[in-house]
């Protein structure tokens, strides 16, 4: 069992690092990625616990934009402390806190006051994210459960949906590559992007130095994974596998995998430092 994609508290995951790691344990994983969206807090604490019994790989899944597109791109293997990582994760907390500004001003238009405030308040000393936001519109009875939060405030093309403060993909990857790391790009098929501008994606994140993508991201049917396969082939990247865990209340996405991959690819874990 592995996992090369999941969150924590230091995020908008649900457990505290200590008990991602406990639950990573009890089920099994062998290899452990934490990736917080923009940060390595969380990552830094489960090392500074000194936590045993699995192998832990230093991770992030980083936001970008491309083609006017949100992508996420993760980090594995990284040099936590190599400067020019650092500078990007610090570029990161503050693009985050400007949207976060800019949703809570697009909200306030749309006649849904202090969301700015409230979801500061939720997020604590987590990276602030969009799931905050739901999480409030939930609590101030504006929606009834997150998913209507995306669809009618926060997802793609709606008011909450703000990318300008994103760096570039090139400029994602290049922060990993600098720090020693592996960039994968995230779950592909959630972009829903047409099979010709995944292809320009993939070809775009190939030329910006990116070296794996995720053949298997969380509950996926084989039909999927398939079509994975043959795009991580066909663009000769490695290939991963995770489960983009946030918490308990999705158990149809348990923390761990079956370290498992169709044989024409090759496993990222296979060449990751030991
Ligand atoms: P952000 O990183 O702030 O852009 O927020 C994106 C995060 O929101 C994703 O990583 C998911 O955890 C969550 N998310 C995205 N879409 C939805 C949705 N439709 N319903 C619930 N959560 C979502
Ligand atoms: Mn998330
Ligand atoms: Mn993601
Ligand atoms: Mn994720």
């Amino acid at each position: 069992m592995i996992d090369l994609h999941c969150h924590s508290t230091a995020s908008d995951g649900a457990l505290s690092p200590e008990a991602l790691w406990a639950l990573a344990l009890a089920r099994g994983v062998r290899l452990l990625a934490l990736t917080d969206h923009d940060s390595m807090a969380g990552y830094h604490a489960l090392v500074d616990s000194g936590a045993t019994g699995l192998r832990l790989l230093a991770g992030v899944e980083l936001s970008c934009q491309w083609a006017g597109h949100n992508i996420h791109i993760v980090g594995l293997g990284l040099d936590a402390q190599h400067p020019q990582l650092l500078q990007g994760l610090r570029q990161q907390a503050e693009a985050r806190e400007a949207r976060a500004r800019g949703i809570g001003e697009r909200l306030a238009r749309a006649g849904i006051d202090g969301a700015y405030q409230g979801a500061r308040r939720i997020a604590g000393e987590a990276m602030i994210g969009r799931p905050h936001f739901a999480q409030f519109l939930c609590e101030s009875g504006a929606v009834r459960h997150a998913p209507e939060a995306f669809d009618r405030y926060l997802g793609a093309g709606k008011p909450g949906d703000i990318k300008v403060h994103w760096p570039e993909l090139a400029t994602a990857i290049e922060w990993i590559r600098a720090a020693g790391g592996y960039a994968v790009l995230a779950h592909p098929l959630h972009y829903r992007l047409t099979n010709a501008r995944l292809g320009r994606l993939l070809g775009s994140f190939v030329e910006a130095g990116g070296q794996a993508m995720e053949v298997i991201s969380g509950n996926q049917n084989t039909d999927q994974t398939r079509h994975m396969a043959r795009l991580c082939r066909q663009h000769h990247l490695l290939a991963s596998v995770g489960s983009d865990f946030h918490g308990p209340t999705t158990p149809w996405r348990n923390l761990g995998m079956r370290a498992w991959l169709p044989d024409d690819c090759q496993p990222i874990w296979e060449v990751l430092p030991q």
